[in-house]
């Protein structure tokens, strides 16, 4: 009777200590997982703060660094670009990506036509090369071209060498088209490293992003599109939208057409007015001598 008992407390005890290890442990792991998350908050911050030379990239390291710390990049506050025109006024700028498309670009042009707005178009080099003549058109109507790389990677991925021919190799297409050196730069996916922020930089280029987008891109309709815009949109904001099709997104530009004329009337109903993109930021879309870009004719 006693040894039996004694067993069950022994076993009582056993498992009281099990209970209190398992406990122990679960408590360890979850300081763990919030000491790991306050470094990550602090690394973005740092990222935020315009001071990545704290995220120690060096050249050696570089890719494999910018690899390791790439889901934080994603983030379009990583490109450090401009957003938004510093007005407190009711201007818009449209912007429009991934082209120049045959189809949906030209339709484009003819909207903007009717309404008298000047737009930016980020022209992928790909496609420019491709249709050139289209190019041509989109500056003579006097739109903004601004470069939106050639192939439309994503940026974090590719090496250093990649990073540089993508951007050259589309400023090169649009200066021999258009007589000029494009000054505009919109990063694919809105992704930004550190790496290609400092090589845009060092060649003087302006990276701009924007205020207000939606996934246009997807299946969705006309309506979802202008309301999505709408409910973003203010005062000095940079509009984007997608005329172009990156064949991993899938091509129909449709309801993007269709949704142009909703936004820009329900906008000057609200007492907005377009401004061109150089306009609104006050900034030259075009450098007059390709001096800053003297690397890429090395
Ligand atoms: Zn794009």
């Amino acid at each position: 009777m006693i040894n039996n008992q004694k067993n069950s407390i022994l076993i009582i005890i056993v498992l009281i200590v099990m209970v209190l290890l398992s406990g122990g442990i679960l408590v360890w792991q979850y300081f763990k997982t919030l000491e790991k998350k306050g470094e990550a908050l602090e690394e973005i911050k740092i990222a935020r703060e315009n001071k990545m030379e704290e995220i120690k990239i060096t050249e050696e390291n570089k890719v494999e660094k910018l690899n390791e710390i790439y889901p934080k990049f994603l983030a379009m506050e990583a490109c450090q670009g401009i957003s938004q025109g510093r007005t407190s006024e009711k201007i818009v700028a449209l912007t429009f990506d991934d082209g120049p498309n045959k189809e949906y670009t030209r339709e484009i042009l003819s909207i903007l036509e009717n309404y008298n707005i000047k737009a930016g178009f980020f022209i992928k080099g790909k496609y420019a090369k491709i249709d050139p003549e289209l190019v041509k058109e989109i500056f003579e109507k006097g739109h903004i071209i601004g470069n939106h790389s050639f192939s439309h990677p994503n940026f974090i991925h590719i090496s250093e060498q990649e990073i540089k021919e993508e951007i050259k190799k589309t400023s090169e297409i649009i200066y021999k088209i258009t007589g000029e050196h494009p000054i505009f730069f919109r990063p694919p996916f809105g992704a930004c490293s550190p790496l290609m922020i400092e090589i845009l930089r060092e060649k003087n280029y302006q990276i701009i992003t924007w205020s207000a987008m939606t996934n246009d891109w997807d299946p969705v309709t006309a309506e979802h599109i202008a309301q999505d815009i709408l409910r973003r949109v203010g005062p000095g904001g940079i509009i984007g939208l997608h005329d172009g099709c990156p064949s991993m997104m899938g091509g129909d530009r449709s309801q993007t057409v269709k949704a142009l004329p909703k936004i820009i009337k329900e906008l000057r109903n609200r007492g907005y007015r377009f401004a061109s993109l150089d306009d609104l930021l006050n900034i030259s879309a075009y450098s007059p001598t390709n001096d800053s870009r003297s690397q890429s004719h090395e």
